[in-house]
């Protein structure tokens, strides 16, 4: 019933809508996000759902259950890519759920609870730089003050909603109330290379990591490079790759992941000693607690390398997010589908953030993975099989089928 091949034929459909052609790039209020929904909306009408663009600029289609009006179990991921990105970073998500409504439909099978399927408009944040804002609408945690974003072209969230049709003020009714579903899950890809490297096509996420993002500045002084003595230098530079090195090392405790992903030293000149150097850091792990006591530990070991080298340095915090963890009853029922299709159940961390993270302020929320080629993700290179995607899209389906909300027996 359910076809890998149509799933990677539709997901090439809309990577052919891009607003950087032959790049695929599709952010949040675009035409392109516009034509790309219509693609989807008819997909979905196609497949037996009622479906229509949501006021946050979301594909919501609803599949009734055995009566109108029951409480939903809500599948979705994102409609929108990074830049220059792979054709299957949450579409493929989207693509599955309503691969499985049109499985049903067909079947003429209605279950005792609704399906409601969300492709959400914007995850990535690459226009406006907020990120989850369709799923944080439906989560009812839009924050008005995100209406006066700008994209680079000065347009405002606010403006840009009402350039495509859509009214902000509408948007705060679209929030759902903890209770009004049933469960959400996301079917996406892993971003990562854990299931090739255990052969397995899928595998059931146990959390999405929590993050801490820091900024840091050190400040030294500038030199001849010819003329001042190597003893007494205070170089930025080097004070920085001390502390580069510090967070690889604390980053490679187990449960932690830590990344420098941005650098720059000024003055920035072949024969001149680095006064200033900035640089990043992001710092990710499933176990809030851990992250947070890594985190001090690496501010300690900054100063203390800074103290040694005399070097002023600023930390700043600039962002951070809990770990989302997906519910042990719907990994447990995710995982039981997983294996009804004779594959070993795998469990594994979410390294990325996805939808689910804002979905977890009013749904207890479930994810699978499917395999993709060497775990390259946010890239043109972003690369799975048709197989794959079959067996991810069946395993959902099987879960569907059998789903059993929380409490009652299975
Ligand atoms: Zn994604």
């Amino acid at each position: 019933m359910i076809s890998g091949a149509t799933l990677l034929e539709r997901a090439d459909a809309l990577a052919a809508i891009t607003e950087t052609p032959p790049a695929l790039t599709r952010s949040y209020l675009t035409p392109e996000h516009r034509r790309a929904s219509e693609l989807v909306l008819g997909w979905m009408r196609e497949a037996g759902m009622s479906a229509a663009l949501d006021p946050a600029g979301n594909c919501a289609g609803r599949y009734e259950g055995t009566k109108p009006g029951l409480p939903c179990l809500m599948l979705g991921s994102h409609l929108d890519t990074v830049r220059d990105a792979g054709k299957y970073d949450g579409i493929l998500g989207v693509l599955a759920a309503i691969a499985c409504v049109e499985a049903l439909n067909r079947a003429g099978e209605r279950l005792p609870f609704a399906i409601e399927v969300l492709g959400f408009g914007d995850e990535e944040g690459v226009r406006f730089g907020g990120t989850l804002i369709g799923s944080r609408a439906v989560a009812g945690d839009f924050d008005p003050a995100l209406l006066e974003l700008r994209d680079a072209a000065g347009v405002s969230l606010a403006e840009a909603y009402r350039a495509f049709g859509l009214d902000p003020a509408r948007i705060p009714a679209l929030a759902r109330k903890r209770g009004d579903l049933l469960a959400y899950v996301e079917l996406h890809i892993e971003q990562g290379p854990r299931l090739e490297s255990e052969g397995l096509p899928v595998g059931v996420v146990t959390a999405i990591a929590g993050f801490t993002r820091l900024q840091v500045e050190i400040a030294g002084t500038a030199g001849h490079a010819g003329t001042v003595p190597m003893a007494g230098r205070r170089d930025a530079l080097a004070a920085a790759a001390e502390c580069v090195l510090a967070v690889e090392r604390r980053g490679s405790a187990a449960g932690l992941v830590a990344t420098v992903g941005k650098i720059e030293a000024a003055p920035g000149a072949i024969n001149v000693i680095p006064g200033t150097c900035r640089f990043t850091v992001d710092m990710r792990s499933a176990d809030d607690a851990l992250r947070e006591s890594a985190v001090a530990a690496l501010t300690d070991d900054f100063r203390a390398i800074a103290a040694r080298r005399g070097v002023e340095i600023a930390i700043r915090g600039t962002q951070s997010s809990k770990a989302a963890t997906c519910a042990p009853w719907l990994m447990d029922q995710i995982g039981a589908a997983i294996e009804a299709e004779g594959i070993r159940q795998f469990r594994l961390m979410s390294g990325a953030g996805h939808d689910g993270m804002a979905m977890t302020r009013i749904a207890d929320i479930g994810m699978l993975f499917v395999r993709c080629a060497r775990g390259i993700s946010h890239n043109p290179a972003e690369a799975i099989t048709a197989a794959d995607a079959e067996i991810g899209a069946r395993a959902l389906l099987r879960f569907i089928r059998a789903f059993k909300p929380k409490g009652e027996p299975r």
